[in-house]
């Protein structure tokens, strides 16, 4: 969650894993531009999600994990292949 990046002009989002921008820290369209951390995504409150994560998120999906009915969707990948999988699992 501390590795997103955004362009604060045209709001392109990278990501230094999955999305990385060709020359670090610079916008792909924009070069001019530096990159910024998103104001949610500093280690403190990456924390907090990932508590909120173990707490609230993760007994429910062992729940649904447990009973069978728990389909699983790459988010990894771009938003048509990731509305592809949901559409095959609805
Ligand atoms: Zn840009």
């Amino acid at each position: 969650m501390t590795v997103r990046r955004k362009f604060s002009v045209c709001g392109e989002i990278y990501n230094i894993y999955f999305k990385p921008p060709i020359k670090e820290n610079f916008c792909d369209l924009h070069p001019a531009e530096q990159l910024e951390q998103r104001a949610d995504d500093t280690e403190e409150k990456a924390k907090v999600r990932l508590a909120t994560y173990e707490e609230q998120t993760k007994p429910l999906l062992d729940y649904y994990e447990n009973t069978e009915r728990l389909k699983k969707v790459d988010g990894t990948v771009d938003s048509e292949t990731i509305y592809g999988q949901l559409e095959k699992l609805i």
